[in-house]
């Protein structure tokens, strides 16, 4: 078979990989438009911490990879269209046919209109070269802004305070990471990441970014100015959807698939932060590693359709401990405990049945005999 697999992130890869434990005959090209080294992404935003330059963060090279796994891997070649009819793909001049196709092309930071001169100067951390800029820039900056309060804002205010950055949080949420947490844990977190230098302004949006003398004033629609040298934004992702656009291959906010990962194009499936399986979309780790070992088997002609263990998101913001298992359905109640040095939230179904939780400080370290009571999430 000739299996054709756009995108080299975390979902590429690891979907490679688990065909090779079990198939080495299948006939693996993989396409990325970058160099196509293998990183973690979750390590971008503790590299600091950990003080890690982004080259340590490369686990191997594309070269790497292709021994490791024998597929062959095309670098900086971005695919420009699918042609569904003919089984082909389209890259510049030449054009790839396959049996079957992956997609896993990742999602791409979204950028929220702001004015001002150096509104474009503002960087998303979303790739290992973004990663790259970012650290050439942060050589020279004190005071860094990061425009989203969600997780990923929140874990790299929580990294660059282990460089004694002064770190500027921007915001229309009443509480860090508000998806995620109830108002009484996000205040938590508030409380916890204000005891460093991280500063809050929440509550509010930036109009404008303008840049004077090397400096960047950020305006906010409460009318007050933040002086900074960096700008993150970490406003969030949306997956990416510019190779199907003009074909007949369904999407809804991200590629729909089936529970087999499957598009409604027999021989072409999405896994990763670009698919959505049935209506979830799970931008995450865990989801990723459940789907490709499900997808590998299917490509493998042994049907299997993707199963989501139960599991929890461990928030990587060192300096105050957090680990969420958000609900995967409706939930009745909740019980919030406080102790010295941690909080402990649980979601109870009406059967009373703990069907989530939030775990804070101290009582992280329930994290894994709580899990146990949460149900596998069936799709
Ligand atoms: C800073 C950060 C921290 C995170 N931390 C966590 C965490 O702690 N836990 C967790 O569960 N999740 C975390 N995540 C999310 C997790 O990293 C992602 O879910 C995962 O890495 C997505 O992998 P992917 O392969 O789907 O996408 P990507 O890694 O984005 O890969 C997409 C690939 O497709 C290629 N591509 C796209 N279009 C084309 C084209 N037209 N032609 C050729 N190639 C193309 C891209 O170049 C890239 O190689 C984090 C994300 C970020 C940004």
């Amino acid at each position: 078979m000739n299996l054709i697999i756009i995108g080299t992130g975390l979902a590429g890869y690891t979907l490679a990989k688990e065909i090779r434990k079990l198939n080495q005959a299948i006939n693996i090209t993989m396409i990325t438009d970058n160099d196509g080294a293998f990183y973690s992404k979750p390590n971008l935003s503790t590299a600091l911490t950990k003080n890690k330059s982004s080259n340590d963060l490369i686990q191997n090279t594309a070269k790497e990879m292709e021994e490791k796994y024998k597929i062959k891997i095309l670098t900086h070649t971005k695919v420009n269209s699918i042609d569904t009819e003919k089984s082909q793909i389209n890259i510049e001049k030449k054009s790839f046919q396959y049996d079957s196709l992956v997609l896993a092309v990742g999602a791409n930071p979204f950028r929220p209109p702001i004015n001002g001169n150096a509104s474009n100067d503002a960087l998303s951390i979303n790739s290992l070269n973004d990663y790259k800029v970012f650290r050439k820039k942060l050589q020279s900056a004190e005071k860094v802004a990061i425009i989203g309060p969600g997780l990923i804002g929140c874990e790299f205010a929580n990294d660059l305070i282990s460089q004694d950055k002064e770190v500027y949080v921007i915001g229309p949420d009443a509480y860090p990471m508000s998806g995620l947490l109830t108002k009484e844990t996000g205040e938590y977190l508030q409380d916890e990441l204000s005891k460093y230098k991280v500063n809050w302004h929440l509550n509010c949006l930036p109009k404008s970014i303008n840049k004077l003398n090397d400096k960047y004033e950020i305006l906010l629609n409460n009318n007050q100015s933040i002086f900074c040298d960096l700008i993150i934004s970490a406003v969030g992702l949306r997956a990416n959807l510019s190779l199907i656009k003009n074909t007949n291959i369904n999407h809804d906010k991200a590629i729909l698939v089936n529970e087999y990962l499957q598009t409604n194009i027999s021989n072409i499936y999405a896994v990763g932060d670009c698919a959505q399986v049935n209506s979830h979309y799970l931008p995450f780790v865990a989801p990723i590693l459940s789907g490709t070992k499900a997808l590998a088997k299917t490509l493998n002609k042994d049907k299997t359709n993707v199963q989501y263990k139960a599991s929890s998101i461990i928030v990587k913001t060192s300096n105050c401990p957090l680990v969420i298992a958000k609900p995967n359905t409706k939930h009745d109640t909740s019980t919030l405990t406080k102790t010295k040095n941690g909080l402990k939230l649980l979601y109870l179904n009406n059967e009373k049945k703990i069907i989530g939780f939030i775990l804070m400080g101290d009582q992280v370290k329930e994290k894994q005999i709580l899990t146990k009571f949460l149900p596998d999430f069936i799709i």
